[in-house]
């Protein structure tokens, strides 16, 4: 039993049973399977830099009915200080990228648009510069640290996707450094989404990049096996919704998941395209209509909330009450990025939907644990603490799993893990 790790006297421990048997949807409390007093039994692959390369979980419940031939493990006692939840899962970041965009924030906030942004050489064309110039070694030093700031928060899963680039050397190369991210750190679950359709390059006309996008490097993504899914941003002055059709569909046909930046700036019917062409996630929603509402409730396509960007931008936030309510799975994520939120705080992105999305505490849970590994088609392995699933598990530096949004962004101890 030398691989066998065993927690006991956590003050609180979720296993998030009742969210997977209702598949994410209309969860409550009851919902949790919380476990007051808990033990958690698990097993390990070893050791990375952050913490331990996760095996399976072998048995959870409280630890007065832990079985007997567990009792010669050395146990880490929490002495019901700490909670045990599932590792969350941040199912949609932009975690590689170079640049510094402080400057285009001081000035957004002094009151520049963004056409006066842009004019000054600023926004996500900015990024695109600064990640074409970029080295690989370079763009992996950098999110190496944003991994492991993540890590900090209690984050097991990670989503990260191309579209700084826009062009095929700079999206291979952000997406080979999501590989090199995977093998320096085994301990954390990476998935990469390639991203090509995030916006059009100003180097080449619409047609060329479309083309290029259909013909050239959704075929190479695919063969050479570097994202597991294709995204496409829907948008005024991005994306058509049957642009998004024709590349998703290509990106279906060569094996790939699919997902859309959807009604972000305006109603463009993009999350009912999702729900049809049946995306793993329709992300954003800002702007999503009631048909969009009802199109995403009826599929099995997880609405992924991305609270931190209406946050940052001072914009109306997604309605993710009619959403729940209708019984669409709600998923929350930091959509990390140099522009819209510079942030990889899970857990104050919690905070914000406690408050301007009016989630309960049910609903959070299982949007950053189950309903966000459904995301990104893990929800078989990931997203709750029941024997054979993943030893994904996040210790908590607080007895209940709401201290971690109610404190508002708060930082981890040094050293703590
Ligand atoms: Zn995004």
């Amino acid at each position: 039993m030398a691989d066998l790790r065993l927690i006991t006297h956590a003050s609180e421990l979720l296993t998030g049973q009742g969210v997977r048997a209702r598949e994410g949807r209309h969860v409550t409390d009851d919902d949790l399977g919380r476990i007051e007093d808990g033990a958690v039994v698990y097993s390990v692959k070893g050791r990375g830099r952050l913490g331990e390369i996760p095996g399976r979980i072998e048995w959870v419940g409280p630890t007065r009915d832990l079985p007997k031939r567990y009792l010669k493990l050395r146990a880490r006692n929490l002495r019901l200080k700490q909670a045990v939840v599932p590792g969350l899962v941040d199912c949609h970041t932009h975690l590689v990228f170079a640049g510094d965009r402080s400057e285009e924030f001081a000035l957004r906030c002094a009151g520049a648009s963004y056409e006066d942004i842009a004019a000054r050489g600023g926004g996500i064309l900015a990024t695109v510069r600064a990640t074409r110039e970029a080295s690989a070694q370079e763009l992996l030093e950098l999110a190496s640290r944003r991994v492991n700031e993540a890590w900090g928060y209690g984050v097991r899963t990670l989503e990260v996707k191309s579209g700084y680039g826009l062009d095929w050397e700079t999206e291979k190369k952000c997406l080979e450094v999501v590989r090199l991210l995977a093998r320096r750190f085994p301990e954390v679950a990476f998935r990469s989404t390639f991203l090509g359709a995030h916006a059009y390059p100003k180097d080449r006309s619409r047609e060329e990049y479309l083309r290029e996008l259909l013909e050239q490097m959704l075929p190479e993504v695919a063969r050479k096996k570097l994202a597991q899914a294709c995204d496409v941003f829907v948008d005024d002055g991005y994306f058509t919704r049957e642009e998004a059709r024709r590349l998703l569909g290509r990106a279906r046909d060569l094996g790939l998941q699919t997902k859309i930046h959807a009604d972000e700036l305006g109603d463009t019917g993009s999350a009912s395209l999702a729900a049809e062409l049946g995306c793993l996630s329709a992300d954003h929603l800002l702007q999503i209509s009631e048909e969009g509402i009802r199109a995403l409730a009826c599929s099995e396509t997880v609405a992924v909330l991305l609270p931190g960007t209406a946050f940052y931008l001072k914009a109306r936030h997604a309605p993710a009450r009619a959403l729940l309510a209708a019984g669409a799975r709600v998923a929350l994520s930091t959509d990390f990025n140099p522009g819209t939120s510079m942030t990889l705080h899970l857990p104050a992105v919690l905070t914000t939907a406690a408050l301007y999305l009016g989630m309960s505490r049910a609903e959070l849970f299982a949007a950053v644990t189950y309903n966000a590994a459904r995301a990104l088609g893990l929800h078989d392995r990931q997203g709750t603490l029941e024997p054979g699933q993943d030893a994904r598990i996040w210790v908590l530096p607080f007895s209940r799993f709401e201290e971690s949004y109610y404190r508002f962004a708060w930082a981890p101890a040094a050293g703590a893990r």
